[in-house]
């Protein structure tokens, strides 16, 4: 997926970009926005190879000349990605600097040379401010682009001197459709991993691949037993969740579809559901389709303010998952708080 032309959607990024490379002067830096796998990375390198193409067609590679055969086969060497290195949870001042370092030679062998800084919130205070001075300054021929899911997390400093670009989620019918042709995934499944995806390409790719749909099934159904089990048997589900997160995330690097983050996002899309129900929604609406029955059979009792509470309970476990590091605790907390939410229920 490497020209514009294969990219899902984006319409308007696409557009947007292919007139600013029109420019005389093309603006050096740019902030990609958007949730995880929706597209941002493969539009970087869709736009170096388009800068960097030969015979370009109305601003989109050819994907046959000399520099678009390097960037197809990975062997472009002005593409620059930088992000955390899988034992640290930021990009650190080195990797700035040795950035920096790099980019003060001219392109190698290309017109533009372009670097991106992936995930670029989680940059240290010291490693973003070293950045700014780059962003400040940059030596020429480079572009610099900052994929980030909440521009919010970045210095205002940084946000304001780069040309915004908004990466929006897919309609889940393109997804399930992706998936259906490229995975060879039944329709129900299809469209159930669309909507668990959230409208990301990426996102639902990877889910077709693992163990996640069994996973999920594990997820919804532990949740669903909650009020049944005492407080030390749910303290014991968080610290094995917690636990096993861990071992993950020391055996390899990036997100993982069937890791804490992901099954806190199955148990919030489970809370939405019941709150749809509640309300009389239409079926179409559920994002856990296939589990429409027990649904029904749990929003019947259910106290509209505590779905809401226990909505509110999992986006504060992902906000404060983001920023600490003890998993153990969030969990535990959360758990606890989910199941004494439920608890009130009766059911
Ligand atoms: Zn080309």
């Amino acid at each position: 997926m490497l020209s514009f032309s294969q990219i899902l959607g984006q319409e308007k990024a696409k557009r947007f970009l292919k007139q600013v490379m029109a420019r005389e002067k093309m603006p050096h830096a740019y902030l990609f926005t958007g949730i995880a796998g929706v597209g941002k990375t493969s539009t970087a390198m869709a736009l170096t190879m388009a800068l960097n193409c030969d015979s370009s067609v109305e601003g989109d590679s050819c994907g046959k000349c000399p520099s678009c055969r390097k960037m197809i086969s990975g062997n472009f060497p002005d593409f620059i990605s930088v992000s955390r290195r899988p034992d640290k949870n930021n990009i650190l001042i080195e990797q700035i600097k040795d950035l920096n370092r790099e980019l003060r030679f001219a392109p190698v062998s290309a017109r533009y040379r372009v670097c991106l800084i992936q995930q670029a919130e989680i940059m240290t205070v010291e490693a973003a401010n070293s950045f700014l001075k780059t962003l400040e300054e940059p030596p020429p021929g480079n572009i610099l682009i900052l994929n980030t899911v909440e521009p919010r997390d970045l210095l205002p400093t940084i946000v304001s001197r780069c040309q915004r670009v908004s990466f929006s989620p897919l309609p889940f019918k393109d997804i399930a459709d992706l998936l259906a042709k490229e995975r060879n995934v039944d329709k129900e499944t299809a469209e159930v991993l669309a909507k668990v995806s959230g409208g990301s390409p990426g996102r639902a790719l990877k889910m077709s691949e693992g163990n996640f749909l069994e996973k999920r099934q594990e997820w919804l159904l532990s949740l669903v037993n909650l009020p049944g089990l005492s407080k030390e048997k749910a303290i014991d589900m968080a610290f094995e969740y917690a636990e096993k997160d861990k071992k993950k995330d020391t055996e390899r690097s990036g997100s993982s579809e069937t890791g804490v983050p992901a099954m806190l996002a199955v148990w919030e899309s489970w809370y939405r559901d019941l709150l749809v129900v509640r309300a009389g929604g239409p079926a179409h609406l559920l994002i856990n389709a296939d589990f429409s029955q027990k649904l029904k059979k749990i929003a019947e009792k259910a106290i509209i303010k505590n779905l809401i509470d226990s909505v509110l309970a999992i986006d504060r476990a992902q906000q404060d998952l983001s920023r600490y590091r003890n998993k153990k605790l969030v969990m535990e907390y959360t758990v606890l708080r989910l199941k004494h939410l439920a608890d009130a229920h009766g059911a």
